[in-house]
């Protein structure tokens, strides 16, 4: 109150002064730090007094040492290996930073991340990782042993900056909050050393973080209209994904993902908190509901509880439009957060008023994001008003100070919380049906079988293989077939995988997809068991995924190969690229076995032995030898000639559809909007694949505006992150407008 009270009545010219003296409390504050802090902030209401200077240390390295500005500062941003530099001098400055790395991008850089505590938490992170573990596993943790672990345990608590790169502020942000933590001696900053271990990743698409920043420099830097902006964001981000690296929490595709995984299965977090940049002026995310059953009902209240003390701490200060739920439901839980929620810890995120551009720029905000309501007491601005990158950072910064501050302050109540959510997932397991399910190995394609359970595997949920024919009151099954046992303590994650999804059909529309119903995508059945004794079943647990072989039997220069709609057959028809193929236009017997339709069939060819062999080993299928080739019709299969069209404006789709050709190794032209207008498509494509796009139809007709001219994005000796995508490598101009920024949320 006293703050609110003295912003009201402070002319602003005496504002930074007063605010320092009652704010900084027993920090000093670094020289100029406060004077600058200000003047990069565009009202005094949009800033807190725990960010309004940066403490003062005389053995640390500061971010404003290092980088010779302060975090925010209009008009730059750190590019990846600027914010690693800063970050390992941070570690090698502060006895309570260390820095680790926890995966490598796509195009080869480091994906890293900084810890902070006190002296003796960096100390023995160690033990407290294996404390965390422990939590996680009920199993091997009883209540009395759990009693104990907490007591001289920490909460985790993790921080995921720069997921979306043309969110820009988050990476500023979490450099100067590491530095905060790491000097300050502010009673609450102690705590929260003493208190926790905060992990935060700084850059968790440095691919996309380096294209972005260079996209800055070259094409937004001192620009201050907004409606006159050009676009503001590359049309890649990373090597195949744009917005869509936020959905990949059950798939995995992204090196971002796949690091972040690790950062949890090491760590154990209670939350892995993602922040981004889309709502004005902070919002902290919470669903409207239905939400998803699978997911702890402690994680949901845990989330609000925190989200509301953001509310009211940044409330508190002045702070306006600060606000929580409201923001789409809460079902899906497949964005990078949901890493936490789906493994018995909370996914939380932030969405703070942010930009491509680090300029500052003056804003209007539309009548519906500015209403005061219950989850809003205080709207953001009416009218126009300026926001800078600095305003951005000082609310980004505040709220996360403040979720930091209330876990500091019941530490024991939130791993106990982590305990139970882990004993109630797998205490179902133990005593509700289903007590397991079985996903039996002859399913037409063993290797879409090993590529389900390779995804669980990786997910963190235990596959066993069935040792001995498994006998149940329900149905009996063969040696070889996999068991997902249901009495481990990520029970409910998969449950929900491997269930159909239901959302309530008056829900209204969802906000993202409804189904990740695994055994539905990869068109196999794992089948729920009501007999708990499969627990008693002979089993033996896997440590690694399966990796089928396919045989060859028989004998003679012909080869047969059944079409089960097998996930190889694609790739093996650009495997043999070189050799005849004809495929059957009706079933056929042979041998005494049925051959559907589109079977294949080789005739003897010079080489053919041989590479029949390995592309059975490699993909999984089997193959049959003849000596003469089956009695029916049939007809050349020559391969395609794949054209991928690559319209520039929108690029998700076409991203996923690249990866999915890359990882089956199967080449294709690359094709450009000019190359559909200039027609005669049939002599260079037999097949041309398109993605959906967002874009109208006369949109995609027309091609990308011209407003702004051609903006290259290509390597160049400025531009090197700008690495094109796909196969070719022509010479390639980007006319792109503010038409089509691109819409996007979490
Ligand atoms: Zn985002």
């Amino acid at each position: 109150m006293l703050t609110r009270l003295l912003r009201i009545l402070t002319p602003f010219a005496l504002w930074p002064a007063l605010v320092h003296a009652q704010a900084t409390g027993i920090d000093t504050p670094e020289a100029g730090s406060v004077e600058e802090i200000a003047q990069a902030t565009t009202e005094p209401r949009f800033l807190s007094p725990w960010v309004s200077y940066l403490p003062a240390s005389a053995t640390v390295v500061s971010p404003r040492a290092f980088l010779h500005r302060i975090p925010g500062a209009p008009g730059e941003l750190v590019d990846s290996s600027a914010a690693y530099a800063y970050s390992r001098a941070l570690a090698a400055s502060s006895p309570r930073v260390k820095l680790f790395t926890i995966g490598k991008s796509e195009e080869g850089r480091d994906i890293m991340l900084l810890a902070i505590a006190d002296e003796a938490g960096i100390q023995q992170l160690d033990k407290l990782k294996a404390i965390t573990a422990s939590l996680a596993d009920p199993r091997k943790t009883d209540a009395a042993a759990a009693e104990q672990l907490i007591a001289s345990g920490r909460p985790v608590y993790y921080f995921n900056a720069a997921l979306h790169s043309d969110e820009t502020g988050s990476t500023e942000t979490v450099l100067e909050m590491a530095y905060r933590l790491a000097v300050s001696e502010q009673p609450q900053i102690r705590r929260i050393r003493e208190n926790l271990v905060v992990l935060i990743n700084p850059v968790s698409n440095p691919d996309g973080r380096d294209k972005q920043v260079e996209w800055f420099y070259r094409y937004l830097k001192g620009k201050t209209v907004l409606e006159q902006l050009p676009r503001q964001a590359p049309p890649y981000w990373s090597k195949y994904a744009f917005v869509d690296i936020n959905r990949d929490a059950h798939q995995q595709v992204h090196e971002t993902t796949k690091a972040v995984y690790h950062m949890f299965f090491d760590w154990h977090p209670i939350a892995v908190h993602d922040l981004h940049e889309s709502e004005a002026l902070l919002l902290t995310w919470n669903g409207t509901g239905p939400v998803n059953e699978h997911i702890d009902p402690l994680s949901y209240s845990e989330r609000l509880e925190l989200s509301f003390h953001e509310v009211q701490t940044l409330t508190g200060m002045g702070m306006p439009g600060v606000w929580t739920w409201n923001f789409g439901d809460d079902f899906a839980h497949l964005f990078l957060d949901s890493i936490g929620l789906n493994h018995n810890a909370m996914g939380r995120g932030y969405e703070t008023y942010g930009n491509g551009t680090a300029e500052t720029l003056t804003h209007t905000l539309g009548a519906e994001e500015t209403t005061v309501d219950w989850y809003r007491p205080v709207a953001p601005p009416t009218g126009s008003f300026r926001w800078s990158a600095r305003d951005n950072l000082n609310y980004m910064e505040t709220a996360a100070l403040a979720a930091l501050d209330r876990v500091a302050q019941e530490p024991k109540t939130l791993l106990k919380n982590f305990y139970l959510k882990g004993l109630h997932s797998y205490q179902a397991g133990l005593n509700e049906a289903p007590y397991g399910f079985l996903i039996p190995d002859d399913q037409g394609d063993p290797t879409r079988v090993s590529q389900l359970v390779a995804r669980l595997l990786s997910l963190g949920i235990e596959v066993h293989r069935a040792t001995a024919p498994v006998t149940l009151k329900d149905g009996t099954y063969p040696v070889g077939t996999y068991v997902v046992r249901l009495d481990q303590p990520y029970r409910n994650y998969a449950v929900d995988l491997l269930t159909p999804s239901f959302f309530a059909k008056d829900a209204g529309e969802p906000y993202d997809d409804v189904s990740w119903e695994l055994p539905a995508h990869y068109h196999l059945q794992a089948i729920p068991t009501a007999d708990p004794q499969v627990r008693a079943a002979s089993l033996t647990q896997l440590t690694a995924a399966p990796h089928p072989t396919g045989v060859v039997s028989g004998s003679g220069p012909v080869y047969v190969l059944k079409d089960t709609g097998q996930e190889g057959l694609l790739e093996a028809r650009y495997q043999l690229a070189h050799f005849k193929v004809s495929v059957a236009e009706r079933s056929f017997n042979m041998g005494g076995a049925d051959y559907p339709a589109g079977s294949w069939i080789l005739p003897a060819q010079a080489g053919l032995e041989k590479a029949i062999h390995d592309t059975a080993g490699q993909l999984g299928l089997n193959f049959v030898a003849v000596g003469a080739a089956p009695d029916v019709a049939s007809h050349a299969a020559p391969v395609p000639r794949l054209g991928v069209w690559v319209p520039w404006a929108d690029t998700d789709t076409i991203g996923w559809l690249r990866y999915s050709l890359d990882q089956r190794h199967i080449p294709y032209i690359y094709v450009r909007d000019e190359d559909i207008r200039a027609g005669k498509l049939h002599d260079k494509y037999d097949v041309i694949l398109y993605g959906h796009v967002d874009l109208e139809l006369a949109e995609q007709i027309q091609g990308i505006p011209k407003a702004w001219g051609p903006m290259a994005f290509k390597k160049t000796k400025a531009t090197p992150a700008s690495t094109r995508t796909g196969r070719a490598r022509r010479r390639r101009w980007l006319r792109l407008s503010v038409t089509e920024l691109v819409e996007h949320d979490r």
